[in-house]
């Protein structure tokens, strides 16, 4: 691009397309939209409204920096700071995993079970709660729930609460940190616990989207040989923080991970409470398991 030339709307979306195509980039028509609109203070869709309309010099500048990163394998999510979960806008920064669609179905299977004896007010625990998306999500369906999102990271509690508090959630989700359950005490006990928990295997590192394994913070992402050491110890942490009849909803990752992680539940909850959390596609994403009805039982294990 000769930069004297003034580019409109349309040219600078069809060269952006090209260079970033020729990058390897898969989703180069989308991305280069989604960042020109970034850079115009637009929303995309307003990109075919005004085609004609010139970049300014910055802007140009500002979009160029952008699809160099890009080209680079950078998230959009990042580069635009923002993702949108469960119909909310979501803040991001490199310090949190990027909320995904499929987690959108784990908050489904919890607004599922709390309709059922949680009573008026639900407790719910969202662990690694990373950018909050979860914990937010919830928030936005259930006016009446007391939430608590918990993370190691002091750098996602940062994000997570300014989620909270820009989407306007104020006190009724709070945030602490916790290295999973272990500073979160368990009276009064809780009604769902609920994790989208690193399960990635060290094993698949090599193999892992480069985008992610790149970009994404790895204490996020791995958990162990097999995927499954966050999942081991939060069971029992669960068990012990979880009413008679509380669920716990965990996502899970590749089909070898989710039977590793099925058999792992059903060895900590009664087996025949397990179930598989689905996608709206039917593909599962997750799995989910109640505690039995009877506290001795409970809290004999
Ligand atoms: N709970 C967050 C999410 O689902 C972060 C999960 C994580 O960091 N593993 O997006």
């Amino acid at each position: 691009m000769n930069p004297e030339t003034p580019l409109t709307i349309g040219e600078t979306l069809r060269l952006a397309t090209g260079w970033l195509a020729g990058k390897g980039i898969p989703s180069a028509r989308l991305d280069a939209e989604l960042l020109a609109a970034e850079v115009c203070g637009i929303r995309r869709l307003d990109l075919f409204l005004s085609p004609e309309r010139p970049l300014t010099p910055g802007e140009r500048a500002h979009l160029r920096e952008l699809l160099r990163r890009r080209a680079r394998g950078e998230p959009v999510a990042y580069l635009l700071g923002r993702k949108e979960f469960y119909g909310l806008e979501i803040r991001v920064t490199p310090a949190v995993l990027i909320p995904r669609p499929e987690t959108e179905s784990l908050v489904d299977a919890v607004l599922d079970r709390v309709g059922s004896g949680a009573g008026p007010h639900p407790r719910i625990v969202d662990v690694g709660t990373g950018s909050g998306a979860i914990a937010c999500a919830l928030a936005s369906r259930i006016p009446e729930a007391e939430i608590l999102g918990v993370d190691l990271s002091e750098a996602a509690l940062e994000i997570a609460r300014e989620n909270g508090r820009r989407l306007g959630f104020g006190d009724r989700v709070r945030w602490a940190r916790s290295d999973l359950l272990e500073a979160v005490p368990p009276d009064p006990p809780w009604d769902v616990v609920v994790s989208n928990p690193p399960y990635v295997a060290e094993t698949e590192r090599e193999s892992l989207d480069p985008g992610i394994r790149d970009f994404e913070p790895p204490e996020a992402l791995f958990s162990g040989p097999e995927g499954v050491d966050h999942l081991r110890r939060l069971l029992p942490q669960a068990l012990q923080r979880l009413r008679p009849g509380g669920s716990l909803v965990v996502e899970t990752g590749s089909t070898v991970q989710r039977q590793r992680a099925r058999a792992l539940v059903s060895a900590s909850f009664p087996a025949e409470s397990v179930v598989e959390v689905r996608d709206p596609s039917g593909h599962p994403v997750g799995l989910a398991a109640r505690t039995s009805m009877q506290e001795e039982v409970v809290h004999g294990r």
